[in-house]
């Protein structure tokens, strides 16, 4: 199933996110000023007519589908292989063709809200930064609010639940057990997300005094109530080997985001700058958990049980 969309049906819905977003937050263009952002800067400073409206959409449509379309595909130091594609864009005929892939993103509801959420949450790590006039750095975690705090010398700022900005990565479910969590039921049911530190705070500490800030989000991971904290959980135990090395492979993951927050995040709090140094740094760390007795699930949920 295939379908397409007019370049003309998505310039309103584009121009009115964009001002959306620079009335909030003006510091996140100002980097690379173009004619668009200049006229929107333009616009919420004078008085707004409908006509004023028309004209900024006149710029826009002639303007941002260069930069959105080619830039929305690429993902770490690349672009999505053709058979993950999500569109295709004709220029020629001023219109994107929707593929399959993108078609069952669609239609699944939940995975549509775990993308939105996913969005805002990151969106708004960045703009929360910025501002206060700070660059997203560690991103560190505080259990008393569930928020991510940007951490300097000088400041510690709540940017955004941390729950909403990892959970996608893990398709909304919980990182040991696999079972679907979600923050709207009651902190004590079996399936409510909480946030686990991997490697437990408790012991980090006493066993490397070098490592790095045990709230940082190179050592959380989204899991359910259960395996956190209720009967047979994980508590302050380590997890089984299988889990380092999916923790592993996500801080990779996110160190290859370009420009990304979840990027700097990762990269300040574990000393790396590249990606050997990231596997160099989680081996050392993994290495003194070893001889402690490792943890799993009892019960693993399957993917299908869902459908
Ligand atoms: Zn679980």
């Amino acid at each position: 199933m295939t379908s397409h969309v007019i370049y003309d049906d998505l310039t309103e819905d584009f121009l009115q996110e964009l001002v959306a977003h620079y009335s909030n937050n003006p510091h996140q263009f100002s980097r690379r000023e173009n004619k668009l952002t200049k006229n929107i800067d333009v616009y919420l400073k004078t008085d707004r007519t409908p006509l004023d409206w028309n004209v900024l959409k006149e710029t826009a449509r002639k303007n941002i589908f260069n930069d959105v379309f080619r830039a929305y595909q690429n993902v770490g130091s690349g672009s999505l292989t053709e058979s993950h594609m999500l569109f295709e864009d004709i220029r020629s005929e001023k219109r994107i063709v929707l593929t399959d892939s993108l078609m069952s993103v669609l239609e699944d509801e939940s995975t549509k809200k775990v993308l939105h959420n996913e969005n805002q949450a990151r969106w708004a790590v960045v703009e929360e930064a910025w501002k206060v006039g700070i660059t997203p750095n560690i991103l560190s975690y505080n259990s008393e609010d569930g928020l991510f705090y940007s951490e300097t010398k000088k400041h510690r700022i709540g940017l955004r639940s941390a729950v909403d900005t990892l959970s996608p990565y893990q398709k909304g479910r919980c990182f040991y057990c696999n079972r679907k969590v979600s923050k709207f039921v009651l902190s004590d049911h079996d399936d409510f997300s909480d946030i686990d530190h991997f490697f437990p705070i408790s012991k980090l500490s006493k066993i490397d005094s070098s490592v790095p800030n045990p709230n940082g989000i190179w050592n959380l991971v989204v899991s359910c109530k259960k395996c956190n904290r209720g009967k047979e959980g994980k508590f302050d135990q380590p997890a089984d080997r299988q889990y380092y090395e999916a923790l592993v492979k996500r801080n990779i993951l996110f160190f290859e985001e370009h420009k990304h927050s979840l990027k700097n995040a990762i990269s300040l709090s574990l000393g790396a700058k590249s990606k050997k140094d990231i596997l160099t740094r989680m081996v050392q760390i993994y290495k003194q958990f070893q001889p402690l007795r490792a943890w799993k699930p009892e019960y693993i949920f399957r993917t299908e049980d869902e459908k």
